[in-house]
């Protein structure tokens, strides 16, 4: 198979197919998004550190995104093995660095669901991110999210 997308450990190093740039701007609302995903690698890289925790500004905030995303990860991998349907791409219980970046994906893409299903995730995101996607998003929810939300 041919790379979608890579990202060196060293900053500023990204390399994107345009196929797989094209795939995935078609559908803003699928939850897959090389360019997002291959972009949250690099701000993981920030603090020179691949372990799906960026560059945060404060020790509460470094202890609660820990929390969160360890749970978070850890609910993945289980679903992941019990073949249970979920929100996330399963590719994101690979290992923490992978679920930051399917976790970004899904923010931006669907951030209703991922604010439904994944409330504490979604928050750690929108906290760090400093926006909240839902207020502009286009996302077009399924009929179990609509009556969740
Ligand atoms: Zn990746």
């Amino acid at each position: 198979m041919s790379r979608l997308g890579e990202t060196g450990r060293r900053m500023g190093s990204l390399v994107l197919s345009w196929g797989a740039v094209k795939h995935g701007a078609a559908d803003p609302s699928d939850g897959k998004n090389v360019v997002l995903h291959e972009f949250a690698h690099q701000l993981d890289f920030e603090n020179h550190a691949v372990d799906g925790v960026p560059g945060l500004a404060t020790r509460e905030q470094q202890l609660s995104w820990s929390e969160v995303m360890r749970s978070e990860f850890a609910s993945l991998r289980t679903a992941d093995e019990t073949g249970m349907p979920t929100l996330l791409n399963t590719y994101g219980a690979t290992d923490p660095a992978e679920f930051f970046a399917v976790s970004v994906e899904a923010f931006f893409e669907q951030p209703r669901a991922l604010r439904a299903r994944h409330p504490k995730l979604y928050a750690e995101l929108r906290n760090y991110f400093n926006q909240d996607p839902v207020e502009y998003s286009g996302e077009i929810l399924g009929e179990e999210q609509r009556l969740s939300s």
